[in-house]
């Protein structure tokens, strides 16, 4: 199965894809966390595109497209997150493989605003956690490796803003390639993190 989560920030695309992976035991693509992880190496890709990740700028499509296609020369089945993000991404994409589904998790602004300003991240382990709805057992301690827990610089509220901004003007245009290539399937993010994946599920054991 290649599946596809699209969503705005804070939908809880990175909870959900982890729980599917987990589930149908294949492969969890996250190009932000690509991104991160060449940041904090400090890789020739991860120098170049620090800033843009800061400000909460989309990386230049064929830097994702090329790290994309690489990942993907070692994948049968996977579930993308956070790509592709923009039509010319999608159309590259679809050149070098074709989804069965792609799901979309619809979630109001304003509670993508609330969830992200709370949430908390390891730096180490990638862990997430937030101040009100799930927070660590220990004040902003890493549950699971014990490292101190950071806001990301591109979770303060006026990048979410922007980000959000960038994905209502370019991201949810592939709603309506996926919804024309008949494979879109619509969620609703504001439940429970349980209800959302049984809905996904649902989704993914139809037909
Ligand atoms: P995320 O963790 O998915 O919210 O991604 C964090 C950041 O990584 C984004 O704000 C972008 O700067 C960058 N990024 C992740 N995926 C993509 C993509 N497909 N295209 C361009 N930039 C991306």
């Amino acid at each position: 199965m290649k599946i596809m989560l699209i969503g705005p920030q804070g939908s809880g695309k990175g909870t959900q894809a982890k729980l599917v992976a987990k589930k149908y035991n294949i492969p969890h693509i996250a190009t932000g966390d690509l991104l991160r992880e060449a940041v904090n190496k400090r890789t020739e890709l991860g120098l170049k595109i620090k800033n843009i990740l800061d400000n909460g700028e989309l990386v230049p499509d064929e830097l994702v497209i090329s790290l994309i296609k690489e990942k993907l020369k070692s994948c049968g089945d996977f579930i993308l997150d956070g790509f592709p993000r923009t039509i010319e991404q999608a159309k590259a994409l679809d050149k070098i493989t074709k989804l069965d589904k792609v799901i979309d998790i619809i979630v109001p602004d304003k509670e993508s605003i609330k969830r992200i300003s709370g949430r908390r991240s390891c730096p180490k382990c990638g862990a997430v956690f937030h101040v009100i709805t799930n927070k660590p057992k220990k004040d902003e301690i890493c549950d699971n490796c014990g490292t101190e827990l950071i806001q990301r610089d591109d979770d303060k509220e006026e990048v979410i803003k922007k980000r959000l901004k960038i994905y209502h003007e370019q991201t949810s245009l592939l709603e309506d390639f996926y919804r024309n290539e008949g494979i879109l399937e619509e969620i609703t993010g504001e439940q429970s993190i349980e209800k959302v994946f049984e809905d996904i599920v649902k989704v993914l054991e139809s037909d």
